[in-house]
């Protein structure tokens, strides 16, 4: 019977960071580096706030697109903090920003359409694409130092190119797209008419002052999609919380994704929302460079090539030398080293591991600790 299911289906495989995760919970005594997400707890005026709306009696069905306070604290919270200009009509609230991409990539792709995603990727965007008939074009950002280029850009570029996602900061590499990487995206989504999905689920957890969104070329407004989330910068990866951003007329097409799909996003939790945009992270931002300050020292002593993240909580470090593939190096590292860290291949860098430091700072001091003796010995000639 299983053939006689949507054939897409078939062709979409689960996610290998969340295998290689079970893989490493099971494993007694590993250190676990595989986190994406926060490790601190959701903050207090979040939790009352539900709490509140409980109480308040905010169970019931609400507008599709989310409370009209959520939304206008969204647009407030755009227009002051990043400097976008959206209003409370351009606000889809959706489950996390996992949906908003849902709701974005099946609201803009025919079948066979072309989306270009720079490689390093986070997982779901492939994965997103397939469910939505579209074509994934990957676009490797590493022979660039991570940026995009106009003439690697161009090259991937088709008569069926549709859209490109930009994530900046990145997961996995933490890198922020420079000016020049933006530059080139619009040139070329100017000239051939693309849609840009900017998923900046990351933008809070930023270390560089001068960090700019896509979306502030406005000029092209009507061809953006800005992707956010309560996850990160919140601590709220389990309350499914996100948002997208469009312009009026894109966005009342894409709700009807959304709405279709979940009715909304679960009502109590729109409070809860308004909440956490009144929260500063910056305590938690310092904390995360703390760390990534002390982890990227400790990957160069160890001799890995590692890029420094301008934002997020993940370094991305090449193994190449090693002569094994990603996976076969982080499952030695596990078996043998006794800590997990997250292959490469899965965001398509075979080279290179992702080694998350959204853990306290004992666990990433004990972590690296065991990795350093590892690639050690792994010097000392023990190859496979
Ligand atoms: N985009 C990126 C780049 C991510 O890393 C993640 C979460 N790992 C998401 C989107 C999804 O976030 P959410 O929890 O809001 O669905």
């Amino acid at each position: 019977m299983i053939d006689h299911l949507n054939a897409v289906l078939g062709a979409v495989s689960p996610s290998p960071i969340r295998a290689f995760s079970r893989m490493a919970a099971q494993a007694p005594g590993c250190v676990r580096l595989t986190l994406g997400e926060p490790d601190f707890d959701t903050p207090a005026p979040v939790r009352d706030a539900v709490t509140d709306a409980l109480d308040a009696g905010e169970t019931h069905y609400i507008e599709n697109s989310g409370a009209p306070a959520l939304r206008g604290a969204i647009a407030a919270f755009e227009r002051e903090k990043n400097g976008l200009p959206y209003g409370a009509e351009d606000v889809i609230v959706t489950i996390g920003a996992t949906e908003a991409l849902f709701v974005a990539l099946f609201g803009l792709l025919n079948p066979g359409d072309e989306v270009i995603v720079p490689t390093p990727a986070f997982v779901l965007y492939e994965r997103i694409i397939g469910l939505c008939r579209g074509v994934f074009v990957a676009l490797d950002t590493e022979p660039d130092g991570f940026q995009l280029r106009a003439a690697r850009l161009e090259a991937a570029l088709t008569p069926r190119t549709k859209a490109i996602v930009l994530n900046s900061p990145n997961n996995p590499t933490g890198c922020v797209y420079d000016r020049e990487s933006l530059e080139a995206v619009r040139a070329v989504a100017a000239k051939r008419g693309l849609f840009v999905i900017c998923d900046d689920v990351y933008r809070q957890l930023c270390y560089e002052a001068d960090y700019h969104s896509f979306a502030e070329y406005q000029i092209l407004r009507d061809r953006i999609i800005v992707i956010q989330s309560f996850s990160k910068p919140y601590a709220m990866t389990g309350w499914r919380l996100g948002y997208l951003l469009a312009d009026g007329p894109i966005r009342e097409r894409l709700a009807l994704v959304h709405q279709f799909m979940v009715t909304s996003a679960p009502a109590p939790f729109q409070r809860a929302g308004v909440a956490a945009l009144a929260c500063d992270p910056a305590p938690m931002v310092a904390e995360y460079r703390r760390r990534r300050d002390y982890a990227f020292a400790r990957l160069n002593d160890m001799g890995l090539e590692t890029p420094l993240p301008g934002g997020a909580f993940y370094l991305f470090p090449s193994v190449a030398r090693f002569g094994m593939d990603s996976t076969t190096f982080c499952t030695r590292l596990l078996k043998e080293g006794g800590v997990a860290v997250t292959p490469g291949a899965a965001f398509g860098a075979d080279g290179r591991v992702r080694v998350s430091y959204a853990c306290d700072m004992d666990a990433l001091l004990e972590g690296l600790d065991r990795m350093a003796r590892f690639v050690r010995r792994l010097e000392g000639g023990d190859r496979l």
